[in-house]
């Protein structure tokens, strides 16, 4: 089959969470399973030179957006048996930053631009589409314009549209004023039936009815977000399309996150014992004395979302005991400055590193001993399954894919590949990172739950099969409408 992906970001032209390393290793799995995979991603001024160079034009010209007309080029890129296109716009996705051009007018008319680039260029560059397969909000237009306007024509006629929720908390809410103008859709759109939503639009909604599948990233989050306290206001159409939603666990590229292979180390490893270099290198990078204590990580966007409350809450309390503590992230200003408080206090025993750092992230996920992910909600979670290939032992809130993936250890039965806890609850928390680092102590079952978490395969091969017979579900869909 032909596929055709759309995202707004991907490893190794530009990352700033899951979103991309899951655009960046599933075209891959799915190409091992016979398909033919083409990804459209805008031309972010972020991509490295390297990558740049290598790109050829294949289309300069116009398209039509509102009551002008904007530029609109393709560049491509070959890059390991997937064929790459570059939607480029100089205006648009000439900036030092991917996102965060929160002006509502301006971040809903770059993606605009962005679907109905990806919509018109399709024709003049690829032969034959079967199925297009967009990611979270900054796509989510596309299933829409092919409702509202594409199928027509007789490219489109029999392409289905597949959406992926990879958060349903960011939606693209934008005011109703732009429906006309940068939308360019009538009013017929603006009810609650398409992408009316509390008197604004909303694009993510508009996919949620107009996708002919949606999928979202664990089985667990499929279920959970048909109720209302995740369902971010979308629960009554999720739960009216539940024969429509499917969760596939998310997998990870096995090959890039390989600790014995990762040039990011300072040292490779295989077993256990060689995460003890990787340990006194980590504690050299981020400032904290060379001592053989337990480390506990965090690498995440600092956002309600990943449990900072309960963080904030209780790591004085855990900075009592004998341990260390390292936090790479950047995100709300308040939990930046409530950290850096407590950080200040704590110098020889809690390292704060507020930034984007790919290959420091790395070095954490090696030298640390566990890892820490109290979500208040979590559709995957990729942090997890980085953290059982680098030998790193989970400690999580049970829900969403990190219910799916992280089993507690039962000391009885010696199964379980990590620790976790059920309230959203600081001292729930704290009592459960204590018990973890309790069998730390003790070499023998620490050996055993570190042990749990390598077999377990988590690399895209299951999930890829799961897609696969999704995509050809669609298109036996499309043969019953034909004949
Ligand atoms: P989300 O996509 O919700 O942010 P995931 O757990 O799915 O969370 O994926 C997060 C990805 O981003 C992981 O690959 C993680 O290592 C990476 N990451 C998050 N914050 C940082 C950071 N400050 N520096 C480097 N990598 C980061």
């Amino acid at each position: 089959m032909n596929i055709v992906f759309v995202a707004s970001e991907s490893t190794p032209f530009v990352k700033t969470g899951g979103l991309a390393d899951v655009i960046g290793s599933l075209p891959q799995a799915l190409r091992k399973e016979g398909n033919v995979i083409d990804v459209f991603l805008p031309k972010y001024k972020a991509i490295p030179e390297e990558y740049k160079q290598r790109m050829e034009s294949v289309y300069r010209g116009e398209i039509s957006l509102g009551w002008r007309k904007q530029y609109c080029g393709v560049d491509t890129l070959h890059l390991d048996g997937i064929n790459y296109y570059f939607i480029d716009n100089e205006y648009y996705f000439g900036r030092d930053n991917i996102y965060g051009y929160s002006d509502d007018l301006d971040e809903a008319e770059r993606f605009t631009f962005f679907s109905k680039a990806v919509l018109e260029m399709i024709p003049k560059v690829i032969e034959k589409v079967d199925i297009i397969h967009v990611h979270d909000w900054q796509t989510a237009m596309v299933p829409v314009y092919m409702e509202a306007q594409y199928k027509k024509e007789a490219f489109y006629e029999n392409v289905k549209t597949m959406f992926t929720i990879h958060n349903l908390k960011y939606q693209g809410i934008f005011s109703s004023h732009l429906l006309g103008d940068v939308v360019e859709l009538g009013p017929e759109y603006f009810h609650p039936e398409a992408l009316e939503f509390h008197g604004c639009i909303n694009f993510m909604k508009g996919a949620l009815v107009y996708a002919d599948i949606i999928t979202t990233v664990s089985d667990a989050y499929a279920k959970e977000i048909q109720y209302p306290f995740f369902g971010e206001g979308l629960d009554g159409l999720l739960r009216k399309r539940h024969n429509d939603l499917y969760g596939v666990i998310n997998g990870i590229d096995t090959v890039s996150y390989d600790p014995a292979s990762d040039v990011s180390l300072i040292e490779q490893y295989r077993d256990w014992s060689g995460k003890y270099v990787n340990k006194k290198v980590l504690q050299q990078l981020v400032g904290l004395p060379e001592r053989q204590v337990p480390m506990v990580a965090m690498i995440t966007r600092l956002v309600e979302q990943k449990g900072l409350d309960l963080v904030v809450r209780v790591l004085d309390e855990l900075l009592q005991d004998d341990i260390q503590v390292v936090i790479l992230g950047t995100g709300e200003p308040k939990y930046e400055q409530l950290l850096s408080e407590i950080a200040s206090r704590y110098s020889e025993k809690f390292s704060l590193q507020l930034k984007f750092d790919e290959a420091m992230s790395r070095q954490i996920y090696a030298g640390a001993d566990l890892f820490l992910m109290p979500s208040l909600f979590e559709p995957c979670g990729l942090s997890q399954l980085i953290s059982f290939r680098y030998q790193t032992v989970p400690i999580v809130r049970e829900t969403g894919g990190l219910k799916d993936t992280v089993q507690p250890f039962n000391e009885y039965t010696g199964e379980g590949n990590g620790f976790s806890f059920m309230n959203y609850n600081a001292h729930d928390m704290l009592h459960t990172i204590r018990r973890a680092i309790s069998f730390y102590q003790d070499p023998q079952q620490w050996e055993k739950i570190v042990r749990n978490g390598t077999v377990h395969d988590f690399s895209w091969k299951q999930s890829a099969k799961k897609y696969r017979t999704l995509y050809h579900q669609l298109c036996l869909r499309e043969e019953a409408v034909t004949t």
